[in-house]
């Protein structure tokens, strides 16, 4: 397989690394340390297309795949992971549910808007109780049948994208029954923003993904119409793993970025900065460290690459997709210990960019599955789990 990106993909990276340096870089820190949320960033991000990029032209998108997807996350997350994650939820986890389980009637309603990123979609999985054990949702959704409407109640937590001022909706996942073994039936329905019961929290405090929006949410007698059920009912688990899955790629990506971003701080301030009389960056002990970064970073890209060509073949790709996400989190957290290292004192200081993807590195091996449900999957995926 080649991983060398086509024409028309080296175009795209170039043209997004350009708004990350221009235009994400300059105002970001600000941002960031003001915790604020990107809206003129994101507002320039939907005028590009790239929250439309996987998706195809009649619906607003750019016709192209979870790769395009992928390479833009990568740029990005070379200069700041609020803004990536801010693109890589409204992508994979606002609007892919729409596309890949929506009527048409529910495309035709959402994916223009939010492949213009004028809407952002949020993906509402995790609850207070349950983050690795999604199947263990409490939230419910009971049918009304004489006002055809879902009645839901319920407390999700930790949600990207979910309370901006252009938040427009959330899939949520609620108990809408039981099956004959007393397992519960899951199903996904979409609430849009404002529907009364539908309340959104201040935003958390995090230690880092700081210009990133995440809320917690409460669902007291929800009232949506039943046209709202996002595929079929009992099936939202489902659903939503597949969302997972395809979502670990582009998460992959974005923390091949940070590994990537890393690097590039590194070899700039190894130049720069003087002691004993010479660059840092004429130790050998410095030297060193760069270049394991690099074969981190690089083989971050080829292992998200490889889950993303085989995803856009048809081809199987849960286990690729599962180490990719594992492999890159895992080196975005070494990359970013060891640029902070190479700083020194100012490495610990917030005006430079490597404290910000230390900072922003550690949730990388959290979100969309932590590193030991990666390893599970693997595992099944080798069949050692029956
Ligand atoms: C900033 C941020 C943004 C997020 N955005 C979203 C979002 O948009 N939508 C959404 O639905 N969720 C979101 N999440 C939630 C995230 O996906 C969960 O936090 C994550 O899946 C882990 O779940 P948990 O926090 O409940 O941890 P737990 O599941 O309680 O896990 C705690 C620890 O136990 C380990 N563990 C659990 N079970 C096992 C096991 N069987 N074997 C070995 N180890 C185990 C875990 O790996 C972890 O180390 C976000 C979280 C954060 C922090």
């Amino acid at each position: 397989m080649d991983h060398r990106l086509s024409p028309e993909l080296d175009e795209l990276r170039r043209t997004v690394a350009a708004f990350a340096h221009d235009v994400v870089a300059p105002t970001i820190g600000d941002l960031y340390e003001r915790h604020e949320f990107p809206y003129e960033i994101v507002r320039e991000m939907g005028r590009m297309g790239l929250f439309g990029l996987p998706f195809p032209e009649e619906y607003g998108g750019m016709g192209g795949d979870y790769l395009a997807l992928g390479v833009a996350l990568e740029e990005l997350a070379r200069v700041d992971s609020s803004v990536a994650i801010t693109l890589e939820a409204g992508v994979s986890l606002g609007a892919m549910p729409v596309h890949l389980f929506g009527t048409e009637e529910q495309k035709r309603t959402w994916l223009p808007k939010l492949c213009s990123g004028e809407v952002l979609g949020a993906f509402g999985l995790t609850e207070p109780d349950g983050g690795s054990d999604a199947g263990a949702t409490r939230t419910t959704a009971r049918l009304d049948e004489t006002r055809g409407e879902w009645v839901i109640n319920g407390t999700k937590c930790f949600i990207t994208n979910s309370g901006t001022d252009i938040t427009g909706l959330v899939t949520v996942t609620a108990v809408t029954g039981r099956k004959p073994d007393g397992s519960p039936r899951i199903s996904a329905i979409i609430v849009p923003s404002g529907t009364p019961g539908f309340t959104v929290a201040p935003p958390y405090s995090k230690v880092g993904w700081n210009a990133s929006d995440t809320r917690e949410l409460s669902f007291d007698d929800v009232r949506v119409p039943a046209a709202n059920l996002l595929g079929e009912e009992g099936r939202g688990y489902a659903q939503f793993l597949r969302i997972l899955d395809e979502g670990r790629i582009a998460i992959a990506a974005l923390a091949t970025g940070l590994a990537q971003g890393c690097v590039d701080e590194s070899v700039r301030y190894a130049k720069e900065r003087h002691a004993f009389g010479r660059p840092i960056g004429a130790n050998q002990a410095v030297q060193f460290k760069i270049a394991d970064m690099e074969m981190k970073a690089h083989t971050a890209r080829l292992a998200w690459r490889d889950a993303a060509s085989r995803l856009v073949a048809g081809e199987p790709f849960k286990k690729e997709a599962a180490l990719a996400k594992l492999y890159s989190s895992t080196v975005a957290v070494d990359n970013a210990r060891d640029a902070t290292q190479i700083h020194g004192g100012y490495g610990f200081m917030n005006e430079y960019p490597v404290a910000r993807m230390w900072r922003d590195s550690k949730i990388l091996e959290i979100g969309e599955g932590t590193s030991e449900v990666q390893r599970m999957l693997i595992a099944r995926e080798l069949g050692l789990v029956s």
